[in-house]
């Protein structure tokens, strides 16, 4: 028998999924660990996907997506974010996964660097190596409000570095770009020429300050700005997200969605068409809820005397634990505690002390979640 692949078996295991299946067959867990929002897909889009399928959308959409949809996302993102873009610029992708995988196949080759930070979202590194690619991370100092730097982002930089990634509102620190640090990370790529991944799957989940987009502040076409349905309207199985890019970036992730997916399916685009057309109060509502879980949270926390990153966006809580190893901390918790966390260093080495805990769980998961937790570390 020959070897299977080394690239893919290579790969690092998620440490949330070591967690999650470390849960499973065990009863009464309290689950914190995944970033999915506790809300079904809203009424009004699930009746548009059901009707989609009985008017027809069963076969192959083109490649780059419905054109209605591309267009509906275009005029929201210029409504949006003040840009100038039609549908050429935009591919409908399956999941942020799949946008951010295609950004990456479409902008390096084998040996390209690839910039991340540390700590950020485990697929990345993933999605890099898969691609043959080398995933080399920047630091984010506390002292700089865990922001990116121009100058820990310099110390990693490289003759072969060719796409930076970046991700306002952040998972897992909840972290939101300012408009000033965003225009100087687009003219440091344009100074250094890199291409920019700007990962912006929690755009509207903001609690503090306000989103900005990568793409504002793109003169050249170097930004690829990837967001997602999952999220925003809590479609996470649905499976639609979109890059946005300039038309010649645009079309060669076209290409490759034929060599992966061939295209998103058809129920779910039109789903997301009308997310997108109908009210946008379930977001709001969502947000809300959100916050109001945020300030649950950060109440039992400061009552046990617990550090963390108070979240400006996303949904996700930062704790320090101050444990030398986060995953054998999350095992404890779980196996003791009945409490499924995702453990700090599967974001990176910088999360060693920390666990992240997900404010999209329902209200009572949060307090009876982090009272055992605040138990634990107390003790
Ligand atoms: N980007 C970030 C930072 C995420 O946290 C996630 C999901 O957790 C995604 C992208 C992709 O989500 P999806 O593929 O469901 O759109």
């Amino acid at each position: 028998m020959p070897d299977l692949s080394q690239l893919a078996s290579g790969l690092k295991r998620s440490g949330i999924r070591v967690i999650m299946d470390l849960a499973m067959g065990m009863t009464d867990i309290v689950r914190l660990e995944v970033g999915e929002p506790l809300f079904s897909t809203p009424e009004h889009i699930v009746q548009a996907g059901c009707t989609a399928l009985q008017e027809g959308f069963t076969k192959y959409t083109p490649n780059a997506g419905i054109l209605s949809l591309r267009e509906v996302i275009a005029r929201r993102l210029n409504l949006d974010y003040g840009l100038n873009l039609s549908a050429d610029n935009i591919v409908i992708t399956v999941g942020g996964v799949g946008a951010v995988s295609s950004a990456v196949r479409a902008l390096t080759d084998i040996g390209d660097e690839v910039l991340i930070s540390d700590p950020c979202w485990p697929n990345y590194e993933m999605i890099i190596a898969c691609a043959g690619g080398v995933p080399k991370r920047y630091q984010l100092d506390p002292e700089q409000g865990f922001l990116p730097t121009l100058a820990n982002i310099e110390k990693v930089l490289t003759p072969k570095s060719k796409v930076l990634i970046i991700n306002t509102p952040s998972n897992p620190l909840g972290i939101v770009y300012p408009e000033k640090v965003m225009r100087e990370l687009v003219e440091f790529a344009r100074q250094h020429d890199l291409f920019i991944i700007s990962d912006e799957v929690y755009e509207k989940i903001i609690f503090e300050g306000q989103h900005t987009s990568a793409l504002s502040f793109d003169r050249d076409g170097r930004v690829v700005g990837v967001f997602s349905f999952s999220k925003t309207y809590a479609m996470t199985g649905w499976r639609v997200g979109y890059a946005v890019a300039a038309a010649p970036v645009a079309d060669l992730i076209t290409k490759l969605q034929e060599a992966y997916v061939s295209c998103t399916p058809g129920v779910a685009q039109k789903a997301a068409e009308a997310a997108l057309t109908g009210s946008q109060d379930c977001v709001a509502m969502m947000r809300d809820t959100y916050k109001a879980n945020r300030r649950l949270a950060l109440e039992i926390l400061d009552r046990y005397g617990i550090s963390y990153l108070n979240p400006q966006g996303a949904f996700y809580l930062w704790i320090d634990v101050n444990s030398p190893d986060s995953t054998a901390f999350a095992k404890e918790l779980l196996v003791k505690h009945k409490v499924a966390v995702a453990p700090g260093d599967t974001f990176g080495p910088a999360g060693e002390r920390y666990i992240r805990v997900s404010l999209a769980s329902p209200q009572a998961a949060i307090e009876e979640g982090l009272e055992r937790i605040g138990r634990l570390i107390r003790k």
